[in-house]
């Protein structure tokens, strides 16, 4: 099973020159090769291939000499990640792979292999033992190290290792109550097929004072200014708090889901149609749906557990989820609302999570699970303390 922990590093000075010098270097064999494949392709219709950029490296290096003083097998590893960019952009998961700026929020680049790990330090090639702090022993064999630099100044590397032990197999035979579907929203953060709520907490939203106030001061400051980069520092620090709170927030959030529940269903968002809405635009970056469907998704792939995504198409909000009515209008400020066949009473992220979660019934059954109605325990924990 593949495991990712990220660890704080602490490296000397001398040690973080050298560390620019290979962000550095990832950097500029990214781009390149995407420049030149991009170029290759306008003037002949050739596609190049990985294997033909990854060989075009030796080359490059006779170019620029300074390459040299980067790990060469991280300078391939980025060819690799722009490998992914591309396949991603083929997929439509992600925007046609752009150059990487020299001042983006975050740089990065990875190591993948001959990373050593002691017991508090760290081994990267072209940089040395780096000091770092390890909460508990890496396990398992190391795959790759992903070595980082955020805007505030801190290193980070994350290692992940695989423990060579296979991932559980999900459960092919389910009871109803086994899966469990949300409904992503602003009013809650989501809304459970049970009709439990998680509310919205808002991180940006309620640090926008300070932030506003740690920006305009930031404007004030002269061009250059040590004044001017420390107080850069501070939007960048006041940034990371909430990016921190964010992820901490939705990492417990989406372990308790996959970790309670045998499966879990979630409707694809059209969240680029939703951007449109310049009033709702702020608020919906701000619960960073995207991130969290991902972190539930692998916490549910690393535990053995079903993830099912449903077609973003499928109306969960007008259908009727006890008699399939689809209704023709639903205003967003409809919070509550009577259905005018069946007559029943609806609070709408309800309806909708119980909607999402019969279509994802039919989606494990055509994947050829069975989900039986009969009331099972549901929970983990039940199931634990049943044994
Ligand atoms: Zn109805």
């Amino acid at each position: 099973m593949l495991k990712a922990i990220k660890i704080r590093i602490y490296p000397a000075e001398e040690q973080r020159t050298r560390l620019s010098i290979q962000f550095g270097c990832a950097r500029f064999v990214y781009n390149n090769a995407l420049e030149y494949k991009q170029t290759v392709y306008k003037e002949t219709g050739q596609n190049v291939s990985f294997h033909n950029l990854i060989t075009r490296l030796t080359q490059l290096k006779e170019e620029f000499p300074w390459l040299g003083e980067a790990d060469s097998q991280a300078l391939q590893q980025s060819i690799l990640h722009l490998k992914n960019a591309y396949v991603n952009f083929f997929e439509k998961r992600a925007m046609f792979p752009k150059k990487k700026k020299k001042h983006s929020r975050k740089q990065s680049f990875q190591y993948p292999q001959r990373v050593k790990i002691d017991s508090d330090k760290i081994y990267l090639p072209k940089v040395g033992w780096v000091e770092a702090i390890l909460h508990r022993p890496i396990e398992g064999m190391i795959k790759t190290v992903t070595v980082s630099l955020t805007p505030t100044g801190k290193y980070f590397a994350s290692i992940l290792t695989d423990d060579g032990i296979a991932v559980p197999e999900p459960l092919k035979d389910l009871h109803e109550e086994d899966v469990e579907a949300v409904d992503l929203g602003l009013e809650s953060f989501y809304t459970d097929s049970n009709g439990g709520k998680i509310a919205n907490p808002r991180f940006l939203k309620r640090a926008a004072n300070n932030l506003r106030k740690k920006q305009q001061s930031l404007s004030k400051k002269m061009k250059g200014s040590s004044k001017r980069n420390k107080a850069r520092m501070q939007v960048a620090k006041a940034h990371e708090k909430v990016a921190n709170a964010r992820s901490d927030f939705q990492h417990k959030l989406s372990y308790h889901l996959a970790g309670e529940n045998q499966a879990v269903g979630m409707e694809g968002l059209r969240v680029k149609n939703m951007l449109k809405n310049r009033r709702l635009a702020k608020a919906i970056g701000d619960a960073a749906w995207g991130g969290f469907m991902n972190k539930v998704g692998y916490k549910c792939l690393r535990l053995g557990k079903r993830f099912v995504k449903i077609d973003t198409f499928y109306p969960s909000s007008k259908t009727c989820s006890q008699c399939t009515n689809i209704m023709d209008e639903l205003p967003l400020n409809v919070r509550v609302w009577t259905c005018p066949v069946c007559k029943s009473f609806h609070d709408r992220d309800h309806n909708a999570a119980m909607n999402i979660k019969h279509q994802t019934i039919l989606e494990l059954k055509a994947a050829g699970c069975t989900v039986s109605a009969r009331r099972g325990l549901r929970k983990t924990s039940e199931l634990e303390a049943a044994a």
